[in-house]
């Protein structure tokens, strides 16, 4: 039989932005490789890459509609058409629509995987609910909300020229490869020369590996950023024009840093004082120089401050903008994202969203869980009727999942289309079976900030009946009354996606991947997209909202009362490096590697607490409890432990809803203690902790 090579690129199991070269004979994938001809990751390919053909053909996929027939998480169901999926479907829309107002409907997904989030939105606005829920609010929106008020633009790394030092804040990407392509570019720089820092609380790969490692207190993030500011300013490595020229406030920043003398930043952060010192006159020193950050910025209470604080660095050394530094990506030509997600069909939508209620800022697209989950929970400020979810298990990936449980088994109807039945969709009422990457045409990286869109077309058919999310919502449209507002078939949205661009899907197809120009210094002709014209190091937004318009630091444990005697360690956490939050549990390739949740310690604090490797220990907080192994990591901090996040247990079975409640990191956050009030996330790597041996 010929074999047939075809080159995509990734999607589901991380932002999807490796190129991958796909073998096929007789109509099966047989081999899947990185593809070295790709321009954005060079070919790279990760473990969770090479595991997409477990996945396509894992017996456990999903094929054909289920309607629940028992009680609700029993997993008895019966296999129904499309039709009649669709008809009940639209029906419970229609039903709470006319009963309750659109906004009793709500829609939720994961990490968007292609164009299928955008879709979900347009659904959503043109049904006329605000509330598509997402994680958002700890992942991408706390970074470019700051970004926006600060800078005005999401702040890209130049890996192409590159940085003399690159600074890794909170950035895991030898485990991550954040968005799947920054990693390979990383790792040339780094070959070409570039010095390394890097601020991570866990000894990861590149830490070991950096000239300087700033291994900080959890979510002390912002105080280290005040220091390094303090040492910058002190010593004269500010860029003096750039500062006098193009920001606001930096007077009164030196004010607030007098609150912040590095002996309390040390105290704060665990950093010594020599440490902060040395990073900060290599990051300034250098010029140009490129802050990766990462979403661990975003996960405590303190995240838009975190990020603010960050880009103020960018913007004292003058590093915004220039060659080499932090820079504005410009997208290729494509549909405009308000074209596709059609917010203006909903008057005054920011204000009528659910995260509004919350008092959160309005850029936030999506709402963020927690007020979602209160809301299913309390009935209040309105009630939901059904909730829609694509490609996400709250049940693992949302905080305070004891919470997510009971709001789920509220809920009236529960629709969710997934690849495989997970914990969250063995408590709906309706399964519809959804089609991975490899087997329809979509469009990847539409509609994120990193001035590139790539190609995925179909390599193979699913499996039975199961369908693309995109052809779920365009199907679900029409029935709902709306098809002006969308699409005869698939195709035809790909190729009004690429209409500006003066392409159709085919012509993309083989182009592979299409970019923005990049561009230099455009402050210099058009100022910075902020009220001022200028970076805003005080932020006249912030102040308008009554937040404090500088950069501050605020302990992410106060909620708490901080660490007592009864809870003596900090919690942080980390995504295992073979999967994506809580996808993949179920492939034998993966679990291979990593078989079951790893917590890691400093070998003193494992001796002083007579544990050892491979151990299986309770992780207990004030919210709950779990079970993960010990694994002894030397270089943490013997006050520090960090805890593997998504897992849950396919081989329990259906009858525990997979394990979900054993070792699930969700089950120890707690979002009632409060969240950030521009952006709304919550504490998830800097919780008050204990640990107790299992007998
Ligand atoms: S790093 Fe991400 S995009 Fe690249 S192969 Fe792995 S999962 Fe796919």
């Amino acid at each position: 039989m010929k074999e047939e090579k075809v080159r995509t690129y990734c999607a589901r199991m991380d932002h999807g932005g490796c190129g991958l070269v796909v073998t096929v004979k007789g109509g099966r994938v047989v081999k899947i490789e990185g593809d070295p001809r790709s321009p954005i990751s060079l070919g790279y390919i990760c473990p969770k890459g090479v595991a997409h053909r477990e996945r396509l053909y894992h017996p456990d996929r999903l094929t054909h509609p289920l309607l629940r027939v028992g009680k609700r998480g029993e997993g008895r169901w019966k296999r129904i058409g499309w039709d009649e999926a669709l008809g009940v479907l639209s029906e419970r829309m229609l039903e709470a629509r006319a009963r309750s107002g659109p906004q009793s409907v709500l829609f939720a997904q994961g990490a968007p995987k292609g164009l299928e989030f955008f879709l979900l939105l347009r659904l959503a606005n043109v049904f006329g609910s605000p509330n598509v829920v997402g994680p958002q609010n700890v992942c991408h929106m706390p970074r470019e909300i700051a970004a926006n008020l600060t800078v005005g633009f999401w702040p890209e790394v130049d890996y192409e020229h590159p940085p003399r030092c690159i600074v890794l804040w909170g950035s895991n990407l030898d485990h991550t490869n954040e968005e799947g392509t920054i990693r390979s570019r990383l790792r040339r720089a780094l070959k070409r020369g570039s010095r390394l820092i890097v601020v991570d609380p866990r000894p990861t790969p590149a830490a070991r590996r950096a000239e300087v490692w700033l291994r900080l207190r959890p979510g002390t993030d912002a105080a280290l950023a005040l220091g390094m500011m303090r040492v910058i300013l002190e010593e004269g490595l500010e860029d003096r024009n750039f500062v006098q020229e193009w920001t606001v406030g930096s007077e009164r920043l030196k004010m607030r840093l007098e609150s912040y003398p590095l002996s309390r930043v040390e105290e704060i952060t665990w950093v010594p004082q020599d440490e902060i010192r040395r990073a900060a006159r290599i990051y300034a020193g250098e010029r140009p120089s490129a802050i990766q950050w990462g979403n661990a910025l975003e996960h405590n209470l303190n995240s838009h401050q975190n990020c603010r604080a960050v880009l103020v660095l960018m913007a004292l050394t003058g590093n915004l903008e220039v060659p080499g530094g932090n820079f504005r990506a410009t997208p290729p030509p494509c549909m405009p994202l308000r074209e596709m997600v059609l917010p203006q069909r909903i008057e005054d939508r920011p204000r009528k969203m659910l995260s509004a209620h919350w008092g959160l800022h309005p850029m936030l697209a999506t709402v963020p869980p927690p007020a979602a989950v209160e809301t299913l929970r309390s009935g209040s400020p309105h009630p939901v009727e059904v909730l829609y979810i694509q490609g996400s298990n709250p049940l693992i990936t949302y905080p305070h999942s004891q919470v997510v449980k009971e709001a789920l088994q509220q809920v009236p109807f529960l629709a969710v289309a997934e690849l495989m039945m997970t914990p969250t969709a063995l408590l709906a009422d309706l399964v519809l079976p959804a089609a991975t990457n490899f087997e329809y045409d979509d469009i990847g990286h539409y509609g994120l900030p990193h001035g590139f869109l790539v190609a995925r077309p179909k390599i193979v058919d699913p499996p039975g009946e199961a369908w693309p999310d995109i052809r779920i919502l365009n199907e679900l449209a029409k029935i709902l009354g709306f098809r002006a507002s969308f699409w005869e078939d698939e195709r035809e949205i790909l190729d009004a996606v690429l209409e500006p661009a003066g392409m159709d899907y085919e012509a993309f197809k083989k182009r592979g991947v299409l970019r923005g120009p990049r561009e230099f210094l455009r402050y210099g002709k058009e100022g910075f997209r902020t009220p001022s014209g200028k970076v805003e190091i005080y932020s006249s937004r912030l102040e308008a909202r009554g937040l404090d318009p500088l950069p501050n630091y605020r302990d992410p444990l106060e909620p708490w009362g901080g660490l007592c005697k009864e809870f003596p360690l900090i919690l942080t956490s980390a995504k295992d490096p073979v999967f994506f939050h809580s996808a993949g549990r179920r492939l034998p390739m993966l679990r291979k590697v990593s078989a079951s949740p790893r917590v890691e310690l400093a070998p003193e604090l494992a001796r002083s607490l007579s544990l050892g490797e491979g151990e299986w220990v309770w992780i207990v907080t004030p919210t709950g409890r779990i079970r993960q192994r010990v694994h002894l990591s030397p270089g943490m901090d013997p006050r520090v432990v960090s805890a593997s996040y998504g897992w849950w247990f396919p081989e329990r079975g259906e009858a525990s809803l997979f394990g979900w409640n054993e070792s699930n990191l969700n089950l120890l956050t707690d979002f009632g203690r409060g969240v950030d009030p521009l952006v709304g996330s919550t504490n998830l790597r800097c919780l008050p902790c204990r640990l107790e041996s299992i007998p």
